[in-house]
């Protein structure tokens, strides 16, 4: 049951357009984990300090940053082709649109079968259940958002404990569909699953997934994508013949299990659900400091509103939750809606229901050999006596305690900080052209020339 590897390397789904990008930092100051540093005028993504939140992706005013898009063509590679939908995907649509019309226009954009993730949530619920009696750490994190997985390893490693190793229901899913086309009859290498993603830390977690060694995931389709693919269809006045075959292990459980609160709701004891990664950082800030205790169960969701906020839903994520909601009702009036259980056999809890080991990777690791480390630590101490604090960014990176570490790990210099130059200018250790030329390195030549482009910027004498 848990002896799964963790994968080596970090996969991210963002990169940043350097045509693009005009240095203006608002990603760098968003960033929960400092992980972007601007260098030459342009913002650079450290690759093990991003989790992939998309925090930056949302604060860049120019679409400098971009998540990545495999191409559909691939999905014809399989004869056999599922599209594993999240519930929020049909909860952009307005209302008045069904859900089989949204079925329809997914087979004839080219999948063979449709199945919504949500419909192995009983199952994680189960082996949650199962994972909580058996383990005594408290709380207990939930595994379901990957950006907060990540964020736990490299941020607050001390966490890792805590973290509730049960299969989330896309890997659930893609697992029970696989086995179940195969038990059909279908060879296994004619069936490609493919997840429609609503953010960029589950197509990193397709691609390098953590206690896992590999995804059951065959390839990841941006769903914004997928959104307008369907709307071209339906605008077109498509009209269903008659309903596609769905599956119905949907529950009205399984349909609010991606929005805030769908998984606390379940819970015994106390629990907690808190979305939007700010949120999180400090909450997790404060359980490292011992600040908090006696909570069983934490429901951490790094976009607000959960999924339904997700950087790839292009509908409102309030609209999302209210038609889900809506949703949920509708089946919770169904009479079977309580007992919607697997019962075919094709998914054994002990077997697929767990994670395997999940490591950390510590972004404040200073070097591997501990008295080494040790020193770095000393050392960025003592340069924190002389940096100022203020946490202006001047020097490029988002705060002085994170040039104070650039610096140790020799990436970084302390004539990098705006009024370090200038104590070093007054005390002859500076010239002024040097000065210049580290800060040209930083923010480009020419960056401090007048250019009225700027927001805001005017000059009524030209
Ligand atoms: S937000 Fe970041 S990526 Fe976007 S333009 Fe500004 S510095 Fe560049
Ligand atoms: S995705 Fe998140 S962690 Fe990564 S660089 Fe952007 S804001 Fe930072």
């Amino acid at each position: 049951m848990h002896d799964k590897n963790q994968n080596r390397d970090f996969h991210h789904a963002l990169t940043v357009h350097n045509d693009l990008c005009i240095g203006c930092t608002h990603c760098m100051t968003v960033c929960p984990t400092q992980a972007i540093r601007v260098r030459n005028g342009k913002a650079i993504i450290t690759a093990n300090r991003c989790v992939d939140c998309g925090e930056c992706y949302k604060a860049c005013p120019v679409s400098a940053i971009v998540v990545e898009q495999d191409d559909l063509e691939m999905i014809f590679k399989f004869p056999v082709r599922v599209i594993l939908i999240p519930s929020v995907l049909i909860g952009q649509f307005p209302k008045k649109i069904m859900t089989s019309s949204i079925y329809n226009a997914l087979k004839e954009i080219g999948f063979t079968h449709i199945y919504e993730v949500e419909n192995t949530v009983d199952m994680v619920l189960e082996a949650g259940r199962q994972y909580m009696h058996e383990q005594k750490e408290r709380p207990m994190i939930s595994s379901y958002c990957p950006a907060i997985v990540r964020l736990i390893q490299v941020k607050y490693p001390s966490l890792i404990g805590n973290i509730m190793k049960v299969n989330p229901p896309i890997d659930m899913s893609a697992m029970y569909y696989r086995e179940k086309l195969k038990m059909s009859g279908i060879p296994e290498d004619q069936i490609g699953l493919f997840y429609a993603t609503p953010c960029a830390a589950k197509i990193a977690a397709v691609k390098s997934p953590v206690g896992e060694i590999e995804s059951a995931v065959t390839g990841v389709i941006n769903i914004n994508f997928l959104y307008n693919r369907i709307l071209k269809f339906l605008q077109r006045k498509y009209t269903e013949s008659k309903p596609p075959e769905t599956d119905d292990l949907l529950s009205s459980r399984g349909i609010l299990w991606s929005l805030t609160r769908g998984e606390v709701i379940h819970s015994n004891g106390r629990a907690l659900a808190i979305d939007g990664i700010k949120n999180v950082n400090e909450f997790l800030e404060n359980i490292e400091n011992e600040k908090l205790d006696q909570i069983d169960f934490l429901e951490l969701r790094a976009c607000d509103e959960s999924c339904a906020g997700g950087i790839l839903i292009s509908g409102n994520r309030f609209l999302t939750v209210e038609r889900l909601k809506n949703r949920a009702e509708e089946y919770k009036a169904r009479e079977d809606d309580k007992n919607r259980k697997l019962t075919d056999g094709f998914l054994n809890i002990n077997e697929h229901g767990f994670l395997g080991d999940i490591g950390p990777r510590p972004m404040a690791k200073l070097d591997e050999d501990f008295s080494a480390a040790l020193k770095k630590l000393e050392r960025q101490r003592r340069i924190m006596c002389f940096l100022p604090g203020f946490d202006c960014g001047g020097c490029g990176a988002p705060d002085c305690q994170t040039l104070s570490e650039d610096i140790v790990q020799g990436n970084g210099q302390i004539s990098q900080c705006i009024f370090m130059q200038h104590q070093m200018i007054k005390q002859n250790v500076l010239s002024q052209s040097q000065a210049v030329r580290i800060t040209d390195k930083i923010w480009g030549e020419g960056r401090l020339e007048k250019n009225c482009n700027k927001l805001g910027a005017e000059d009524e004498n030209n």
